[in-house]
C-alpha cells in the first residue's frame, strides 16, 4: 500500500497530464511521508532517479532506490543539497505538494502556500531540463492567478487540475505545467 492518501493525487495527475516515463529524474518536495516517492518510483523504474525532500524525516523506502534529504526548501542550504543529489543531467519532472501548517487563518495559510509554490518553482526553473514537467500545489486565493500566469511563460502550457482524490479536501488545486521552455517564446516579428 501507499504511505499517504495523497499518492493517489499524483497517481491521478500522471494518468491524465502523462508526467513519468522510465528512467526518468523526480524530485519530490513536501516528500513526507512518501506517498509521491512511491508512485514515481514505481513510475520511473529501476533506471530512474527519484530525490525527496523534506522537513520531516523520511522513512526509507524498502523497495524503492530513493534519495531522501531532510531541508527546508525556502533555505538555499537546502536548495545546495538538492542540486548535488540530482546532478549536471537535472530533472525530466519536478512536483511539490509543499503544504504550510495551517493556521485556520483564510488569507495567510493561502500566502504561505502561494510563497512555497513559488520555491518550488524557482526549483523547477532550476534543475528541469527542455521538455520537463512541473507539479505544484497552491491553495486556491487571491494571489493563484499571478503565481499562474508566472508559471506560464516557461511551459507549453499549464493546465489546473483538482484530481478526484483531492476533492473533498478543501481549497487545494494542482498547476501541472507541461513541457518546459527553455528560451522565451518569440513574439514574432
Ligand atoms: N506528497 C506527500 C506524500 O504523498 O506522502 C505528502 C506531503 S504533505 C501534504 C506536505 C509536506 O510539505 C509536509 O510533510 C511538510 O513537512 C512539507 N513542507 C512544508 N513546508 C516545507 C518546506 N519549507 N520545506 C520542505 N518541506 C516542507
Amino acid at each position: 500500500g501507499y504511505r499517504s492518501r495523497a499518492a493517489y493525487k499524483l497517481k491521478q495527475i500522471d494518468e491524465e497530464a502523462g508526467l513519468f516515463s522510465p528512467g526518468d529524474t523526480v524530485v519530490d518536495l513536501g516528500a513526507a511521508p512518501g506517498g509521491w516517492l512511491q508512485v514515481a518510483a514505481e513510475a520511473v523504474g529501476e533506471t530512474g532517479t527519484v530525490v525527496g525532500v523534506d522537513l520531516q524525516r523520511i522513512d526509507d523506502l524498502d523497495d524503492h532506490d530513493v534519495v531522501t534529504l531532510r531541508g527546508d526548501m525556502t533555505q538555499e542550504r537546502t536548495r545546495h543539497y538538492l542540486r548535488e543529489a540530482v546532478g549536471d543531467d537535472g530533472a525530466d519532472v519536478v512536483v511539490s505538494d509543499m503544504a504550510p501548517n495551517m493556521t485556520g487563518e483564510y488569507s495567510l495559510d493561502h500566502a504561505r502556500s502561494v510563497h512555497l509554490a513559488r520555491q518550488a518553482f524557482d526549483v523547477a526553473e532550476e534543475l528541469l531540463g527542455p521538455g520537463g514537467d512541473f507539479v505544484v500545489k497552491v491553495f486556491q486565493g487571491e494571489d493563484l492567478d499571478d503565481f499562474r500566469r508566472d508559471v506560464e511563460p516557461s511551459f507549453e502550457y499549464v493546465r489546473t487540475m483538482s484530481p478526484p482524490a483531492s476533492r473533498d479536501s478543501s481549497s487545494e488545486v494542482y498547476l501541472v505545467g507541461k513541457g518546459r521552455l527553455t528560451a522565451p517564446v518569440s513574439a514574432g516579428d
